[in-house]
């Protein structure tokens, strides 16, 4: 498989009242077309200045971003985000529809609405384009705010703690849809995570970054195949497995950075 995403020795340091900040060191990592790579690391670690960096929101003081081969020197037009705050991703006054229209507005009105359409069905809402997304519950505003992403058939889609502000229970809903529209469309995906057991169930790699400044302590193929299950695959020995590898490198992580404060 081609190469999607490059990121070569990435570092960046954030100026500062009280002296700089080291957010972001030495990170690489590639991920080829059709992957769904998940990036798990403590909190503050600087997960969401890697994915900034990857969107072109940041210029990184140092190391490089590649998308397809190309630097990225902006925001690049190939990529869809998902952030965890659906509330304030999604226009309030416009319908579910023109919601997930809103991105395609270079393209014609009649294909602009068929992909939409198209997309709300992926994702199970053909019936609520014409709501508006206070009517619906915060999953069914994910799912839009999913919708809206593959509409636009990014070549990566970025993805940034998407299920952390719902229940337990559409979190699952919510993880099984992604698992089978990025297997439907051949979505390549990065979607970070603190959530250990969310990223062993949904990647097809782990990588583990260090405390902050953030490095990958461990790049982890996760043999679990596609047909996951959200009882069985996460009862199964290698589920139970990579979870504990994740876990001990977290701490092991910790412990370092620890280590070093004292
Ligand atoms: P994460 O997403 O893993 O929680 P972040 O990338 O948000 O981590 O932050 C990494 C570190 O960089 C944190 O210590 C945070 O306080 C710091 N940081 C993030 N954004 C800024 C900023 N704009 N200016 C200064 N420091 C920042």
């Amino acid at each position: 498989m081609p190469t999607m995403l490059e990121v070569a020795d990435l570092g960046h340091t954030y100026p500062g009242k009280d002296g700089a900040h080291n957010a972001v060191d030495g990170l690489s990592f590639t991920v080829d077309a059709g992957e769904l790579v998940c990036v798990v690391g403590p909190s503050g670690c600087g997960k969401s200045t890697l994915l900034r960096a990857i969107a072109g929101l940041i210029t990184p003081t140092r190391g490089t971003v590649s998308l397809r081969g190309t630097r990225v020197d902006g925001v690049p037009s190939e990529l869809a985000v998902v952030f965890q705050d659906y509330s304030r991703s999604l226009f309030p006054w416009l319908t579910v529809q023109r919601n997930v229209e809103f991105p395609l507005r270079g393209l014609p009105r009649s294909q602009r609405a068929a992909r939409a359409r198209e997309a709300l069905a992926s994702v199970g809402l053909d019936q609520a384009g014409r709501k508006h997304p206070g009517q619906l519950s915060g999953g069914m505003q994910q799912r839009v705010a999913i919708a809206r992403a593959l509409a636009y058939r990014p070549s990566l889609l970025l993805m940034d703690e998407p299920f952390a502000s719902v229940d337990a229970q559409t979190r699952f809903e919510l993880e099984d849809l992604l698992l089978r529209v990025r297997r439907e469309q051949d979505t390549t995906v990065l979607l970070v995570t603190h959530d250990i057991d969310e990223s062993v169930y949904l990647g097809d790699r782990v990588l583990v970054l260090t405390k902050s400044p953030a490095s990958v302590v461990a790049d982890l193929p996760v043999d679990l195949g596609d047909a996951r299950d959200q009882i069985k695959t996460r009862a199964s020995e290698t589920f139970v497995d990579l979870r504990a590898k994740v876990a001990e490198l977290l701490r092991g992580a910790s412990h370092i950075e620890d280590a070093k404060l004292i």
